[in-house]
C-alpha cells in the first residue's frame, strides 16, 4: 500500500463519517457524533463553572439535612405514629401475660408441668444478660443487647419443664406424660395455637425456651417508640 492510497482512503473515511454526522437524524444514536460534538469540547470549563454555582446550593441542602436531622424534623416526617417518649415498660404485655397462663394450665392438663423462667427484661437486665459469656463467665446465652430483645417489650417468655422431682430441665425428647410425645413440642404445639411465635424455629440462631407476641411489629419500631395498643398504663 502506497502513500497516496491510504491519504484517500482516510479522506473517503472522514467524509463518510462526516455524512453519518450530518444525516443523523437522531445524534444520540451515533456516539462518533457526541465524541466530536464542539460542545463536549469546551465543557471542561464550563462543567466546572457550573459546578461552583452548584456549590452554594449543595452546601445548604447538606446544612438542611443536618438541622432537620438534629431537630428531630425527619422524625416527624417518617414516623408518624411514634409516641415521644413512650410510656415506661415494667412488665409483660396483658395478652401475653393472660397466654402465658393459659399456655401454663392447658399443658398442665396434658400432664406437663411448664416453669416460665423468664418475662419482662429491662434493657439493662438484658445487657447483664448479653455480657454473659463475652465479658462475663458463663455461656452465651443472647445474641440480643438492651432494646434488641421482645423481652424488652414485655413480649416475650421463656420456658422450661419440671420434673416430678423437682428439676427444671431444657430437655426437647422428655417425655414425662409418657403419651409417646416430647413435652418440649407437645407445649410449643400449645402455645402456637395461643398465637406465640416459637425461637426453635428460627434458622439462624434457633431458641428452644423462647416464645413471643410480635403483633405485627419488628424490633426495629419498637426500639423507635412504636408500640402495640394494650399496654397496661404505669400507675403514678
Ligand atoms: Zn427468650
Amino acid at each position: 500500500m502506497n502513500k497516496s492510497h491510504s491519504a484517500v482512503r482516510r479522506t473517503s473515511a472522514r467524509q463518510d463519517s462526516f455524512r453519518d454526522q450530518a444525516y443523523s437524524s437522531s445524534p444520540a444514536g451515533n456516539p462518533a457524533w457526541h465524541k466530536q460534538s464542539p460542545r463536549k469540547k469546551t465543557s471542561g470549563r464550563s462543567n466546572r463553572t457550573k459546578r461552583k454555582s452548584r456549590l452554594p446550593w449543595v452546601l445548604l441542602l447538606v446544612i438542611l439535612a443536618v438541622v432537620g436531622y438534629r431537630s428531630g424534623w425527619f422524625g416527624q416526617l417518617f414516623q408518624p405514629e411514634r409516641i415521644n417518649p413512650p410510656p415506661p415498660i415494667t412488665g409483660l404485655h396483658p395478652v401475653v401475660a393472660a397466654k402465658q397462663k393459659e399456655l401454663v394450665s392447658l399443658t398442665g392438663q396434658q400432664g406437663i408441668r411448664v416453669v416460665i423462667t423468664d418475662g419482662f427484661r429491662s434493657s439493662e437486665e438484658q445487657d447483664a444478660l448479653y455480657n454473659q459469656g463475652r465479658s462475663e463467665a458463663g455461656a452465651v446465652v443472647t445474641y440480643a443487647k438492651g432494646g434488641q430483645s421482645y423481652h424488652n417489650y414485655g413480649l416475650a417468655i421463656d420456658f422450661a419443664l419440671k420434673k416430678p422431682d423437682g428439676n427444671i430441665i431444657w430437655d426437647l425428647d422428655y417425655d414425662g406424660n409418657q403419651n409417646g410425645r416430647s413435652d418440649w413440642l407437645e407445649v410449643v404445639g400449645i402455645a402456637k395455637k395461643l398465637g406465640f411465635t416459637w425461637g426453635g424455629d428460627w434458622t439462624d440462631f434457633p431458641d428452644y425456651p423462647h416464645l413471643q407476641m410480635d403483633f405485627g411489629y419488628s424490633i426495629k419500631q419498637l426500639k423507635r417508640g412504636l408500640r402495640p395498643k394494650g399496654y397496661a398504663t404505669p400507675q403514678p
